[in-house]
This record gives structure tokens, C-alpha cells and sequence, in this order.
């Protein structure tokens, strides 16, 4: 009965729609909250809020030690090095940014050559492209095979001595692959390359140790990890943060100033310019406690089993196609049905309050390339899903296709 207690930890899966027991299967988008979290979250505002670092006061050190507590939390959930390789950003895509303007913008010239992958979301990609356009570097893409899977053997190919950047997605957003990661940062630092891994639909699945990756950057949202939307983290090896230029300017992340000059502070608030995601931060190092709690074998078995119950049972449904059949998979399931539209069958689905995504999932050239106009129809699980929201799901579609 693990799951039932589970379930209960999250308010919202007791929500109604459309007078239908809310089954919410877009955990790829945003997962939801434990109470847990939410608790965190309410009690530092109705205790504790104060701004942090600068002030005497009780309430300024309870709240810095809560917020200092969570980059603790977040440094062993990752294990990383140091606790000041932990920066908090407000996603994944304020991370890659800072990446861009902070390392790369000094780092790439003219010639050089940033490889991504064909699996991409837009925020792992427009960043590199517009770089790539700025300097005259080029962008090279690593293709896919007909199951959504990285064609490694072009990618060892591509790179080169020009390869100053690999940055890739760990696991897919769209499709569910989850790539060799290791692989991709050992080949490309044989080149003296940096490797950025988008880990953002990576960290609530598995374990993710940064050191046995030896990842030089990587990136995650909160709210794909149960925790509050609006924050985030960059990781990046100590030696590459002491050598990048701040991101922001202005309060906290400065040692001295004077009219002529700054000195910048030591990390990580040389990263954390202006008053922070305070509540954000403590609500994150919640969430991953709260992970922790319930552990990675439970999660990865419950994803597995949801999985592999729902390919075997939506495959069965008639002009349904999965897109992305990746041997090594996340818990997504990507599909089109013939003769209805992506976004009809999400609205069809919600009416029986099924909560699905549909569309190109921020990855245009993904789905352009697939020759998918309407993108996809994408369920993904959660380990606090059922197999009877599985069953729902599945007799909302054949509904689907009965309409059609
Ligand atoms: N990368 C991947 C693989 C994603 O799935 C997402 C969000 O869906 C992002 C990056 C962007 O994350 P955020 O919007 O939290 O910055």
C-alpha cells in the first residue's frame, strides 16, 4: 500500500476536473508538490522571512541557514565536490544562459564548433545557435536513429579539435530517451572539449552523481523535481566557475566596490547577484529530501512497471503510433493517432480529466524533422501514478479513437 500513501502526500492528485478525478500524466512538464514541500514553503513565509546574508537579526540567520542548508541538501543529492559548485538559478534555462554569456561568449571564437543533439529542447539549442551566429562558430547536430536514439558512432565523427562545447539533453523531453551521457562527456573530452548536460528531465528519475559523470556543467528546474517553479541549479566545476565572469551584477555577488572598480565575491555568490528564490531554494531542498525519502529503487521500479503496463496496453489501440521506442527509456510515451489532430485529443482527454501534453514539446526541429506538424501527444508518469490511471488513460483514448 506504499503508492496510496504516497498518493496522499500530494493534495492535488484529489483534485476534480470536469467533475472526473483529476489523472494527471504531464510529469515531463511539471510534476507536482508533497506537502511536504508546500509546508516548507508556507512556514518560511509565515516564520522565517527575512533576506539573507546581509543582516544581524534572528530571523536574517534562521532563513540563511535554511537557504545554505538546501545547497547542502542539493550538493550530496548530486554529489557534487564542493557546496559552492551549487548555484542557484531560476531553471534550466536561466542555467544554460548563464553558461552562454558567462563561459561560452569568452570562450568560443571564431571557427570553433559547438555540437548539440537532434533532442534538444529550445532552451539547449537557441542559446548555442545564437552564439554559433554572433561568433561565426558553427553548430553541428547529432542525429537520431528511428528510435529516437543518439547515432553515437556520427557523433564520435563530429568531434574534433574545433569542438569546443558539447552540450546535450541526459533525457528527452519529447521522446524519453535517455542518452549515454558518460560516453558523450569521455569522447568529447578526449578533445579537450566543456560538456553542458541539460539534466532537467533527468533528476527526478535517477541518481545523478556529477563527479562519475565528470560533467564540467549541468543544469535542472525544481518543479520537474516536486519542488517550486521559478528555481533552479547550475552545477559547474569549481576551476570553470573561478575562471567565468559574473552572469548578473549588482548586490551580493560583489567582495568591493568603489566608483572605479569591483572585486567580484567568492562562489557561489559571485552567481547569486540580488536577493535570491529564498522560499524557492528551502521549497527545492524539501522536494529532494522528500525524494530521498521515498528513494530512487521505488521510483525507478514503479516508473518502469507504469512504463512498460502502458506501451504494452496503448500500442494495442488501433491507428495509434508511439513516437520514440528508445531501448533505454524514460517514463514518456509519445504518440499520434491517425486522423485527429495532437491538440483534439488533448482536449477530448481533459474532458475525462486526463491531463496529457500535446504539441512539439519546445523541440521544433525535433518534430519538423519527423515530419510531425502537430507534434505529439506525450503521457509521462510519475512514480506516485497507478495503473489504474494507466486504465483511464487507455479508455479515454479508445474513446478517442472511437470519436474519430
Ligand atoms: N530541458 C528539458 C529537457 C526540458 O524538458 C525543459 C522543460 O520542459 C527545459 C530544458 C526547460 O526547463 P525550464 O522551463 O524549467 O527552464
Amino acid at each position: 500500500m506504499k503508492l496510496e500513501k504516497i498518493r496522499n502526500d500530494f493534495p492535488i492528485l484529489n483534485e476534480v476536473v470536469h467533475n472526473k478525478p483529476l489523472v494527471y500524466l504531464d510529469n515531463a512538464a511539471t510534476t507536482q508538490k508533497p506537502q511536504m514541500v508546500i509546508d516548507a514553503i508556507s512556514n518560511y513565509y509565515t516564520h522565517t522571512n527575512s533576506n539573507i546574508h546581509r543582516s544581524a537579526h534572528t530571523l536574517a540567520s534562521r532563513a540563511t541557514e535554511l537557504y545554505e542548508t538546501a545547497r547542502d541538501t542539493i550538493q550530496q543529492f548530486i554529489h557534487a565536490a564542493h557546496r559552492h559548485e551549487i548555484n542557484f538559478t531560476r531553471g534550466t534555462t536561466e542555467g544554460i544562459n548563464l553558461v552562454m554569456y558567462s563561459w561560452a561568449m569568452h570562450n568560443i571564437q571564431e571557427g570553433d564548433e559547438i555540437i548539440i543533439s537532434a533532442l534538444e529542447h529550445h532552451s539547449n539549442l537557441v542559446p548555442w545557435q545564437q552564439l554559433c551566429k554572433q561568433k561565426k562558430a558553427k553548430l553541428l547536430i547529432i542525429p537520431i536513429n528511428e528510435h529516437g536514439e543518439l547515432m553515437m558512432d556520427i557523433y564520435y565523427k563530429q568531434l574534433s579539435t574545433k569542438t569546443k562545447l558539447v552540450a546535450c539533453v541526459h533525457t528527452s523531453n519529447s521522446l524519453g530517451t535517455i542518452n549515454p551521457v558518460k560516453d558523450i562527456i569521455e569522447k568529447a573530452h578526449l578533445f579537450g572539449a566543456k560538456v553542458l548536460i541539460d539534466g532537467a528531465q533527468a533528476v527526478a528519475h535517477a541518481p545523478i552523481d556529477v563527479q562519475a559523470l565528470d560533467a564540467d556543467f549541468f543544469v535542472f528546474s525544481g518543479h520537474k523535481l516536486f519542488g517550486p517553479t521559478g528555481i533552479g541549479v547550475l552545477y559547474a566545476k569549481e576551476e570553470i566557475l573561478n575562471e567565468m565572469l559574473p552572469f548578473h551584477f549588482g548586490g551580493e555577488m560583489i567582495k568591493t566596490v568603489t566608483y572605479e572598480e569591483t572585486t567580484f565575491n567568492t562562489l557561489p555568490y559571485k552567481f547569486e547577484a540580488g536577493t535570491p528564490n529564498i522560499a524557492g531554494v528551502i521549497g527545492l531542498g524539501a522536494a529532494i529530501q522528500y525524494v530521498q525519502s521515498i528513494g530512487f529503487d521505488f521510483i525507478q521500479e514503479q516508473e518502469k512497471t507504469l512504463l512498460a503496463y502502458a506501451t504494452e496496453k496503448i500500442k494495442q489501440i488501433n491507428g495509434l503510433r508511439i513516437i520514440g521506442t528508445a531501448a533505454n527509456k524514460a517514463s514518456v510515451i509519445s504518440f499520434v493517432i491517425n486522423g485527429i489532430h495532437t491538440y483534439d485529443v488533448g482536449v477530448l482527454l481533459d474532458q475525462m480529466g486526463i491531463a496529457i501534453r500535446t504539441g512539439h514539446h519546445c523541440c521544433m526541429p525535433l518534430m519538423d524533422s519527423l515530419s510531425l506538424e502537430g507534434g505529439t501527444c506525450r503521457a509521462s508518469f510519475s512514480f506516485y501514478n497507478s495503473q489504474e490511471e494507466v486504465d483511464i488513460l487507455i479508455a479515454g483514448l479508445e474513446r478517442v479513437v472511437r470519436m474519430i
